[in-house]
Order: C-alpha cells, then sequence, then structure tokens
C-alpha cells in the first residue's frame, strides 16, 4: 500500500461555526487536514509565511475586510484550486468563476453543500491521477478546455484528429478519457470512436462526444457505437465539469471492483482466479516468446500447528506477514498469488532453472528469518516447502502439478527445502 501524504486544505471563513462544520467533514477524509483564517490580512499572513503547500482553498467571497470576493485573485495567484463559498447566487459572478480559474461555487446552506465540498475535494485528489485526451481540429476548442480540465486538475493530452488520437493512445495506456469533436478532417468523431471500441471496452475508457451541431441523430449513433456521454457545444461548464465526474466515477468503481474480484482478502496479493486468469496468458506468451519461465508452489510447514498452538488469529498474522514479503520479492510481470489456504504460488518470466531455484532458496531463508512475536511476547517462526518446475512446453496447469509433486517430494524429504522438478 502506497502511503498518503497530507494535504492542506485551507479554509477563509469569518463565521467559526461554519469553519467548525467544514473542518469536521473535511477531516473525516484521513488525508486532508485544514489549516484556516478568519479574514483576509490574516490570509496574506499566513501565504507569506509559505509553509504549507496548499492542495486547495475554501474560500468566502464576503469577509468583513474583503466584502467582494477580493480574495478570489488573491488566492489564484499561489495557483491554488479554489472553491468559493457565496450566500446567494448571481448570474453575473457564476459566469466569471471558470474564467477566473475556480473550481467551482458553493451555496453556503445546509448540511449537503459541506458534502458536496468533500466530495470536490476528493474529485481533485482523484483527478490528479487521471489522463484526459482531447481531440478536436480547432486550437482554440482544444486550448479552451485543456484550461478548463486543469482547473480540476486532470493531465491534460491534445490531438488535432483521429489518426493522431490513436497514436497517442497506442502509446499511453494511462488514458481514462477522450473528449472528441464530431466533424473533423481524416476520421470524424464516429469513426474514431468505433476504432476505440474496437480497442478498449467503456469499462476501461470513457468516451465523450462533443457536437456544435447537437442533433439528437447524431449523439444516438455515437452513443450506440459505445460512447460513453455526449455533450452539445456550447456548453455549461458545469454540465461539463458534472458529465466528466459521473463517467470518472463510473470508471474509478468499475477498476475498484476488478481489483477486488482479483485479490485475496486476507494477504492483498492476487487470488487463485486471477492467477488463472493472467497466468494463463503470460505463460502463452512466454511460450511464444521461446523465453524460460518457472512455476512454483509455496507450502507453509506445519502451519496446522501454528493455529493450534497460538491461535488462529496468530495464523493469519503469519499469512498476512508473508502476503507483504512477497509482494515485495515479486514485482513487475511475475506473478505471486495466494492459492488458497497457506498455499501460495508463482510465474517467474525469463528465469533459467537454476535462476529461479536460487531466487526461490533465497525466499525460503527469508522466510525462515522472519520473527514473529505473540502479545506475550512469545516469538516463533516458520518454514516453507517450494516446488518448481522450469521449461517452456506443455501449460499452466500441467507445470502446476510438476511443481506441486516437487512439492510434495519437499515434504517428504523434510520440509524447508525447494525442490527442482526433474
Ligand atoms: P504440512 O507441513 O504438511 O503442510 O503441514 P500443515 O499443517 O501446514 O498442513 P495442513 O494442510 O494439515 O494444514 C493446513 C492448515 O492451514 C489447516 C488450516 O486450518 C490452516 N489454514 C488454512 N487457511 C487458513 C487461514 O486463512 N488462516 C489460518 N489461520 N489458518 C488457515
Ligand atoms: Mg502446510
Ligand atoms: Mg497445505
Amino acid at each position: 500500500m502506497v502511503k498518503k501524504t497530507i494535504k492542506y486544505i485551507l479554509v477563509v471563513e469569518d463565521s467559526k461555526m461554519f469553519t467548525r462544520i467544514l473542518k469536521r467533514s473535511i477531516e473525516s477524509v484521513k488525508q486532508f487536514k485544514v489549516i484556516s483564517v478568519e479574514n483576509f490580512a490574516e490570509l496574506k499572513v499566513l501565504l507569506a509565511e509559505k509553509k504549507h503547500s496548499f492542495f486547495a482553498a475554501l474560500l468566502d467571497v464576503n469577509l468583513p475586510d474583503a466584502p467582494n470576493g477580493e480574495v478570489i485573485d488573491y488566492v489564484v495567484q499561489f495557483d491554488i484550486p479554489s472553491i468559493i463559498f457565496t450566500g446567494k447566487l448571481n448570474e453575473r459572478f457564476r459566469n466569471k468563476i471558470y474564467t477566473r480559474g475556480i473550481v467551482d461555487y458553493v451555496l453556503k446552506e445546509g448540511r449537503s453543500n459541506v458534502d458536496y465540498v468533500v466530495s470536490l475535494l476528493n474529485q481533485l485528489e482523484r483527478n490528479r491521477k487521471l489522463e484526459v485526451l482531447v481531440v478536436d481540429d480547432s486550437k482554440s476548442v482544444r486550448t479552451y478546455i485543456r484550461k478548463l480540465l486543469l482547473i480540476y486538475q486532470f493531465q491534460v493530452q491534445e490531438a488535432q484528429d483521429g489518426p493522431e488520437a490513436l497514436k497517442i493512445l497506442k502509446e499511453n495506456s494511462n488514458i481514462s478519457l477522450v473528449l472528441t469533436d464530431f466533424n473533423m478532417p481524416k476520421m470524424d468523431g464516429l469513426e474514431l470512436t468505433k476504432e476505440i471500441r474496437s480497442i478498449y471496452s467503456s469499462q476501461e475508457m470513457a468516451v465523450i462526444g462533443m457536437s456544435t451541431f447537437g442533433n439528437n441523430q447524431l449523439s444516438a449513433r455515437f452513443l450506440k457505437l459505445g460512447g460513453s456521454d455526449f455533450l452539445t457545444k456550447p456548453f455549461l461548464e458545469e454540465e461539463f465539469f458534472c458529465r466528466i465526474n459521473q463517467n470518472m466515477e463510473l470508471l474509478e468503481h468499475i477498476r475498484e471492483l476488478k481489483y477486488l474480484a482479483s485479490r485475496d482478502h486476507l494477504t492483498g496479493l492476487f487470488n487463485r482466479r486471477h492467477f488463472f486468469e493472467d497466468g494463463n496468458r503470460l505463460f502463452e506468451q512466454q511460450k511464444k516468446k521461446q523465453s524460460t519461465m518457472a512455476v512454483a508452489l509455496l507450502d507453509i510447514d506445519f502451519f496446522k500447528k501454528v493455529n493450534d498452538n497460538y491461535g488462529h488469529d496468530a495464523g493469519d498474522a503469519v499469512l498476512q506477514q508473508l502476503g507483504k514479503v512477497l509482494q515485495e520479492e515479486f514485482s513487475g510481470k511475475d506473478i505471486a498469488a495466494r492459492f488458497g489456504g497457506e498455499e501460495f504460488c508463482f510465474l517467474l518470466c525469463d528465469k533459467t532453472s537454476e535462476q529461479a531455484l536460487l531466487e526461490l532458496q533465497r525466499l525460503a531463508a527469508r522466510i525462515a528469518d522472519l520473527t514473529f512475536v505473540l502479545e506475550d511476547d512469545f516469538e516463533f517462526k516458520v518454514t516453507v516447502s517450494i516446488g518448481v518446475f522450469s521449461g517452456r512446453e506443455g501449460s499452466l496447469q500441467s507445470s502446476l502439478s510438476r511443481a506441486d509433486k516437487a512439492l510434495y517430494q519437499a515434504k517428504e524429504n523434510g520440509r524447508n527445502q525447494v525442490i527442482l522438478a526433474e
């Protein structure tokens, strides 16, 4: 797990009560920490100190020493994404905020608006990791959309036509969203969407179409081809952000579900199902490349005794610790998974049988070196047995059963050892 660093949120608000409510809600998200000031004078002192780098700011536009939103221009100079609080909504003011680089405005009434602020902050945090590709033959449209996306902290790439967009997508698998125009030279938005959908499913990438002509037929055709959503130009910035956010949220949920479905809940390692899904694919790839690979099975020795002697929780702690070690040891292309119970399996790529054997012997030694401590300071250790098969023929399944035979042999020979299958 990646450790999350603290993100400081600046609150400029003269009502102590509202600040308290905001602080409580915002800080319910672990990595957010609020730093608040009550007026413009305090704000200037705080920003001059340069002690904190602020992730975002929440600004009241009506302060005793700055009654007309003077804080907005001041904070925007420091490149801090800002959300504005206002008592009542004024259309002129509303139209101005996006041109000044403000993320959003929030009416200062009711509990749900405080929740909305927290969800906005979460969106900004998430968006920093998301890449968006803007496809439009008009440079000025691309520039305008890029500016909007940057306010919401997205990473932005641009393409001036379909072929260029496809080239960028081919080289960069991190893009989550494509915003595409319809009328473009070389390839129109419909064709581009069709091409994208032949590579990426709607669960992997969102495609939002934009068109000036915005007739119903066009949007229907686009959605039938697998488009995720549709915007008619010119659009309200608020609608633009709402649609993007909904689509990103959906992708995020799907990713989360996929992640959970592929993991073992106790150790965080891949589960058996994922091992076979990814493992079969990788096995065939390696075979095609004529590179050797090793398939190994690891089983903890006398694990039943750990449970019997020290309790089931101690057994779980051993499995979790082992999961951490395996996650550190196997990265990149190799796959490590919990096969079930106290059994783990690995697929090691591009290694000779000697290299695989040495690596697994080192792993077994590292595990044997671990010390587990119980609540009463009692310490114990565990050992493991490993069976490994190395080759480039057969299937993942047949390699696994040969590794399993070698594991059985390791157990028979007295455990705490690695056996390479003949
Ligand atoms: P061997 O050296 O022959 O492998 O002996 P063993 O005791 O490790 O093997 P056995 O298969 O007899 O016992 C495995 C034990 O693992 C039995 C089961 O209760 C325990 N176990 C399986 N899954 C879990 C789990 O998730 N948590 C805990 N604490 N124990 C588990
Ligand atoms: Mg065992
Ligand atoms: Mg077992």
